[in-house]
């Protein structure tokens, strides 16, 4: 008897390898999941966050997407106890990044949303956090950092075309507010042409 000649196993389908991007720090966040089979990352989602609101220092953010914030250290924190979020990533005050999810894998960043009409942004998108508030100008290295990650991103998911970027409250209307209105678009967009 003769086993060395084997047919090909049949292998199950190979989990997609998960994106990280190159060269950008990783924090990863236990808050994801999968995303449906067959779904395309076509939209790009642009939030803003600090934490206390309206302060930019300390590790919080990173804290609060990793489930590792200590709720009883600021009043705000009280409030958004028990909340599991993420971001794909964030983007600082110093233009430097971190990762939290994986690219292929679904961040949870958008809530209740839909873009054009298609519900569950989160399905279908990234995600991207600026430190920052909708009043407060983002810094010219957020901006920098954001057109290049974006370039990088669209690498891997081209059908994020210009138009497939838009604001958390765009896809959100009436429940969220962010990036507001300190994000000039029209910066954002001419740099990605730079890109
Ligand atoms: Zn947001």
């Amino acid at each position: 008897m003769h086993h060395d000649l084997q047919p090909p196993a049949v292998l199950p389908c190979a989990d997609q390898e998960d994106v990280w991007l190159a060269g950008v720090a990783r924090n990863p966040s236990p808050n994801f999941n999968q995303r449906p089979e067959g779904v395309d990352v076509e939209l790009l989602v642009i939030h803003n966050i600090s934490l206390p609101p309206g302060e930019f220092s300390g590790n919080y953010i990173e804290q609060f997407f990793t489930n590792c914030l200590d709720h009883s250290y600021h009043p705000f924190f009280k409030e958004i106890e028990g909340i599991e979020v993420s971001a794909h990533l964030l983007v600082r005050r110093d233009g430097s990044l971190i990762q939290f999810v994986p690219l292929n894998q679904r961040a949870w960043h958008a809530g209740q949303s839909s873009f054009r009409g298609r519900k569950n942004c989160n399905d279908f998108s990234i995600g991207i956090e600026l430190e920052g508030t909708d009043t407060c100008p983002y810094t010219d290295e957020q901006y920098a950092a954001l057109a290049q990650v974006t370039g990088e991103i669209r690498q891997y998911y081209p059908k994020i075309t210009t138009d497939n970027i838009a604001g958390h409250s765009e896809i959100a209307p009436g429940r969220k507010t962010d990036p507001g209105q300190a994000f000039d678009w029209a910066r954002y967009r001419s740099q990605l042409k730079g890109i």
